[in-house]
């Protein structure tokens, strides 16, 4: 396994022949990371993680500094996960000053973790279609847990005509339903447990969609759970929707066809994202 920023992934790009799988992560990697680097392996005979905490997706307020960084847990996990590259560029050597051009993440990109997160997606989209030129994959494999993300990257590599093929894998999750994802280590005991909500409120959905309640009903079912753990205390909603899944649009009562319950949280002061894909 190599590992290197720019200089040494052109000059490793250049002497492959092989396709290549990307996985874009930020590091502090789980075993949701492992599932995407696994199908990576099996969609191509090489594998290139990148590991980069990228500043132009954080708010001025938010966790940019504080974000994990166990980088030696990381290149352990991405030697047993089987990958060719790691590419770990530094800040400055992505950004040498601040990008003038920018990918704009339009609409789709205002809503949801877009409202309360302003100027994140065109930050993800920017890097993202960086990471495309500089690695040059023929797969590129993202987690559904950050739904409006892979719908976003789905949009851009459309717009913008990237030759390559997106892989969506599902939720993965802890034994207890929790998404896994590299924000729960700043959970404490009190905050993981109330911020299970979010998965019970997923399921309460699932199940009532399964019994073949509309999407009013569906929705609603979800809202009773997350209202009860809101009135326990631990946990504040930002939202709770169900989106048609094609374009992230709230379903109108007689929707049919797929369908997102989109659901953001705040435990302990940790920001969560989760979903559900339902069908009607
Ligand atoms: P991150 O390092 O959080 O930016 O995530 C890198 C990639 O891993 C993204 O495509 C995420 O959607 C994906 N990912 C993170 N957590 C999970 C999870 N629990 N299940 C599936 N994919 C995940």
């Amino acid at each position: 396994m190599e590992i290197g920023g720019i200089q040494a992934l052109r000059a490793w790009r250049k002497g492959q022949s092989g396709t290549v799988a990307l996985v874009p992560t930020m590091g502090a990697l789980h075993s949701g990371h492992q599932a995407l680097m696994d199908r990576a392996r099996e969609s191509a005979d090489l594998v290139v993680t990148s590991i980069f905490v990228n500043p132009l997706q954080f708010g001025a307020d938010e966790d940019f500094v504080k974000y994990p960084r166990p980088f030696a847990a990381d290149k352990a996990l991405c030697e047993e996960a089987g990958v060719d590259f790691v590419f770990a560029p530094a800040v400055g050597e992505m950004y040498p000053s601040a990008p003038e051009v920018r990918v704009s993440s339009g609409r789709m990109g205002e809503v949801f973790e877009g409202a309360a997160r302003p100027g994140h997606f065109d930050g993800v989209l920017t890097v993202v279609a960086k990471l495309f030129t500089l690695v040059k994959p023929d797969i590129a494999v993202f987690g559904l847990k950050d739904i409006q993300q892979y719908c976003l990257v789905r949009r851009m590599i459309e717009d913008l005509n990237f030759d390559l093929e997106l892989v969506g894998l599902p939720v993965v999750r802890d034994p207890d339903g929790l998404a896994m994802s590299s924000r729960n280590t700043f959970l404490n005991a009190e905050d993981r447990s109330a911020a299970l909500a979010i998965p019970h409120a997923l399921e309460a959905a699932v199940e009532a969609a399964s019994s073949g309640a509309g999407p009013g009903d569906v929705e609603r079912a979800a809202r009773v759970v997350l209202d009860a753990a809101v009135t326990a205390g631990g946990i504040d909603v930002d939202y709770l929707s169900l989106v048609d899944a094609g374009n992230l649009q709230p379903c109108p009562n007689d929707f049919r066809g797929s369908a997102l319950l989109l659901v953001s949280a705040i435990a302990g002061g940790t920001r969560l994202i989760d979903n559900a894909p339902l069908e009607f």
